[in-house]
């Protein structure tokens, strides 16, 4: 058999199924380029040969919520909790304006709270009143009523980030305090509500946790497909020591494998999905130093550079490792090295909206 001649059978179909999905995941290292490439050419013929920027403003590291996977969970008293101003937040969206990064995503610890509700509001209408409507922002504040997302995105906000983090609603539950605040069901519910209220919808999902297997991912693919997402953010599970699932701390093995998996998860997402916004995420850059270029070469369109400021980074790590220092310069927003991904532009002052979310919205009329 020719080389790589088994993944290449299956690329040449027209639509994927599960155990093609699953053989994709697992093809060897000598076949997986030829997955990347077809992904790349996917991403450049229908969304283009662009990256997207989004400058992550992380609000706030209050959070009820104790997810067992996440160095933020309620019950991690070994951060200092902060909330930025005002005043802060104003002067990071500004800096993401003047150096054309084009939109914000402001991200926090789950908090629903009125207080918390009319901060996000008053700030999301600064924001736009201050640049002229001419910043996009997207959200990423967690599960909240279908009023709180409404009276958000009358405010301004066009594009919301829920991450479902595994579609196997068993293994949600291993990853997850057994209670009311934290059931599959209601992140279901809170996904729909996003995609009803008229954002451009994303979630994600992370790769390579304990339990999950090459099914579990094939059916996250297949959810994502089926719930006709706009955008997925989606990495490698990364240990966090201070929670109970990353207690043990991280065997540096599995994060190399959990990183092959997340670029496959991403080229095969963008073959099937073609026209969405698809982040190359930090955790990728935490494993490896050119992680968010090498997922760019496999169909990836947006990145995130970090204008939260120095002195709060700490207090958001999320999983171990993520990188703390300050990346947004103005000779290089993105902080992508170019050389890595020849032919990639950087879209600069543009929203990079998905053409998907138009064409979704012409399906349902
Ligand atoms: S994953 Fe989100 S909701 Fe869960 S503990 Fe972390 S910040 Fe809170």
């Amino acid at each position: 058999m020719e080389m790589g001649s088994g993944i290449a059978s299956i690329l040449d179909k027209k639509a994927l199924d599960r155990d093609d999905i699953i053989a994709l995941l697992q093809c060897g290292e000598d076949e997986a380029p030829l997955l990347y490439r077809r992904a790349a050419a996917v991403r450049d013929h229908y969304v283009g040969s662009h990256v997207y920027l989004r400058g992550l403003i992380e609000y706030s590291n209050i959070c009820r919520k104790n997810c067992l996977y996440c160095g933020v969970r309620r019950d991690n008293l070994r951060i200092e909790r902060y909330t930025m101003t005002r005043e802060e937040v104003l002067e990071a969206a500004m800096t993401a304006f003047n150096l054309k990064l084009g939109s914000i995503a402001i991200q926090s610890g789950e908090n629903s709270s009125g207080a918390f509700i009319d901060t996000i509001e008053e700030l999301i209408s600064t924001i736009r009143r201050m640049t002229d409507n001419k910043l996009g922002i997207t959200l990423s504040l967690g599960e909240q009523s279908r009023e709180t997302y409404r009276r958000w995105y009358d405010a301004g906000a066009h594009r919301y980030l829920l991450r479902i983090e595994t579609s196997n609603q068993s293994l949600y539950r291993k990853l997850h305090p057994d209670d009311e605040m934290h059931r599959y069901q209601r992140r279901l519910e809170c996904l729909k509500a996003i995609q009803d209220t008229g954002y451009q919808t994303g979630t994600g999902v992370m790769i390579g946790l304990p339990y999950q297997t090459m099914g579990d991912l094939a059916d996250d693919i297949i959810f994502m497909r089926d719930f006709d997402i706009d955008m997925c953010g989606m990495g490698p599970y990364i240990e966090h020591s201070d929670t109970p699932l990353g207690e043990r701390g991280t065997d540096h093995r599995l994060l190399k494998e959990r990183f092959s998996l997340s670029l496959r998860m991403i080229a095969i997402l963008r073959i099937v999905m073609r026209d969405i916004n698809i982040v190359a995420s930090t955790a990728m850059q935490t494993i490896d130093p050119a992680g968010r270029e090498k997922a760019v070469s496999c169909g990836a369109n947006v990145v995130m550079p970090n204008l939260t400021p120095a002195r709060y980074r700490e207090g958001y790590r999320i999983y171990e490792g993520k990188p703390g220092y300050n990346e947004v310069n103005e000779s290089n927003v993105s902080g992508l090295n170019p050389d890595l991904i020849p032919g990639i532009t950087i879209g600069l002052g543009i929203w990079g909206d998905t053409p998907h979310y138009g064409r979704r919205l012409g399906r349902k009329k």
